[in-house]
């Protein structure tokens, strides 16, 4: 095989990997960082992937960036030299575990974390938006919550988060057809339904955008036996205070002390904004 052949074969890994939602998720020069990276240690998909993981957790511990650390450790291995790439990725998972077994720390004061700009795009695709819980199963203890899949992906910042990585091009994705599809659902009057809204973003933080509230208070206020509940970590209510509200929804908050939030819970509301 040509080296030209070779070069072609990474590349087209790499574009493929540029697909990846948790790849996409992380900015433009840490994009450039790993490509080169991955280029001179020809690191495998999975390899790429730890990478990114690896960077996206650094960044959201406030911690020394990935491009410094592995700048650090690379300067140690010489590329082309056969075991660097094992003993480079070795030390940066290391460095990482390390980090991630060590108690949070929240004397100091919280890092800034820069807001990352999201696409907000209309979903008109035909994928299900009501049913159980996903984490429902029989090996799991779950409250068979019932949800609403009103938004995918989330445009607020909680480090323990893992919905940003769950979606192509980390763009959070409105449905457009909300209304028509609650519609669709039959329920058993005879029945009572604890619903949950936002199954995979933050029930509120695209307020109603793509007419989103319009059509879940429409669902509840055809269906008295449901309670539906919105569960939220913004303070996006301005909707629900100038709209007929039927009496089974409810708003609720997540409470954290303000230090937790602060240091986790990236662009949410405070503490006082969701009890006040
Ligand atoms: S508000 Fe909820 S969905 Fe959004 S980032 Fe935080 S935990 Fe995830």
């Amino acid at each position: 095989m040509k080296l030209s052949d070779t070069k072609k074969g990474y590349s087209f890994k790499l574009a493929a990997f540029s697909g990846e939602a948790l790849f996409q998720s992380l900015d433009k020069d840490l994009q450039d960082f790993i490509f080169q990276f991955g280029s001179a240690y020809k690191l495998t998909y999975q390899e790429l992937r730890q990478v990114s993981e690896i960077a996206i957790d650094l960044k959201m511990w406030g911690d020394i960036s990935v491009v410094d650390r592995l700048n650090l450790i690379t300067s140690r291995y010489p590329a082309g030299n056969g075991n660097s790439k094992k003993h480079i990725l070795k030390e940066l998972q290391d460095y990482w575990h390390t980090l991630k077994t060590k108690p949070s720390d929240y004397s100091s004061n919280a890092p800034k974390v820069k807001s990352v700009v999201r696409k907000v795009t209309d979903n008109t695709d035909d994928h299900e938006i009501f049913g159980p819980c996903p984490v429902a199963s029989e090996k799991t203890v779950c409250c068979n919550l019932i949800t609403i899949d009103a938004v995918q992906g989330c445009s607020l910042g909680c480090s323990y988060c893992s919905i940003q990585t769950f979606y192509t091009d980390g763009a959070v994705a409105v449905e457009s057809n909300l209304e028509d599809k609650l519609d669709q659902i039959e329920l058993d009057p005879m029945k009572n339904y604890h619903i949950g809204s936002g199954q995979s973003s933050d029930s509120l933080a695209m307020g109603n955008r793509g007419g989103v509230l319009d059509a879940q208070l429409g669902f509840a206020r055809k269906n008295p036996n449901i309670i539906l509940e919105f569960k939220t970590k913004s303070k996006e209510v301005d909707y629900f205070l100038t709209s007929e509200l039927s009496p089974n929804i409810f708003i609720s908050w997540s409470l954290n002390p303000q230090v937790i939030i602060d240091h986790e819970e990236h662009f949410t509301a405070s503490l006082k904004q969701r009890i006040g």
